[in-house]
């Protein structure tokens, strides 16, 4: 059996490979996959962050939350800052999915300090009423790195009860700039990193792209 050294040697060359190198690659990628799955015994609910300045943070806990309602789980959504997913919430409307937008008014051009602590406050106080919920699998914070990035919530109070949630649940917490306490304590940490993005070449939000 190949050691994980000789895998990842194998496993890191790029380009076209002889048949006899892609035997030989197989199998090291085979023995390599055979010991991860048999290692990994554990199942337990965990703590997701989809952080960085690339598109696709957002989007991709809408993916898991599709997934979760395809099994028929149960799974809370809380949007913190305004942004146009009414359509997401409609197309995965259903009696396990629990869909909440506290942010109506917080943008990028906010005026109102006092009034968006007190939607994130909110917006907290529901995920809190989520993680003491049994029948909820999985717990969707949009935008809350921004939300702890601003210091609209204390980092420590947020942290400190993730810590403390129940172990049958997943909670995904997405946005820019997650607080390295977060990232930290997190199981499963995404940057989305840009290599290139629209926006930039004048290219203005699109249907089904980003809303
Ligand atoms: P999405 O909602 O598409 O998954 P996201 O959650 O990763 O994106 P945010 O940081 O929440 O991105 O930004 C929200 C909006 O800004 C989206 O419409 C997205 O397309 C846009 N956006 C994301 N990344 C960039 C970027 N690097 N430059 C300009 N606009 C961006
Ligand atoms: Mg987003």
């Amino acid at each position: 059996m190949n050691d994980a050294k000789s895998t990842q040697t194998t496993a890191a060359q790029t380009g076209p490979r002889t048949e006899a190198e892609h035997t030989e690659h197989m199998k090291a990628v085979q023995a390599d996959m055979r010991a991860k799955l048999d290692a990994a015994r554990e199942k337990r609910g965990l703590i997701i962050v989809h952080t960085g300045n690339g598109k696709g943070k957002t989007t991709a806990g809408f993916g898991m939350v599709a997934r979760m309602l395809a099994h028929k789980r149960t799974c809370a959504v809380i949007q913190f800052i305004k942004s146009s997913n009414d359509a997401v919430s409609r197309l995965l409307a259903s009696p396990n999915l629990h869909w909440h937008h506290v942010g109506d008014g917080f943008t990028w051009d906010t005026q109102n300090r006092e009034a968006d602590i007190a939607q994130c406050r909110a917006g907290w106080d529901l995920a809190k009423k989520y993680m003491a919920d049994p029948a909820v699998s999985l717990i969707d914070l949009d935008e809350i790195n921004v939300v702890l990035d601003l210091g609209y919530l204390p980092v420590d109070e947020i942290v400190s009860a993730l810590r403390e949630k129940r172990a049958d649940q997943h909670i995904v917490c997405t946005g820019r700039n997650a607080p390295a306490a977060l990232m930290e304590l997190a199981d499963l940490v995404t940057e989305m990193r840009e290599i290139k993005h629209p926006f930039n070449t004048g290219v203005q939000a699109q249907a089904g792209i980003e809303f």
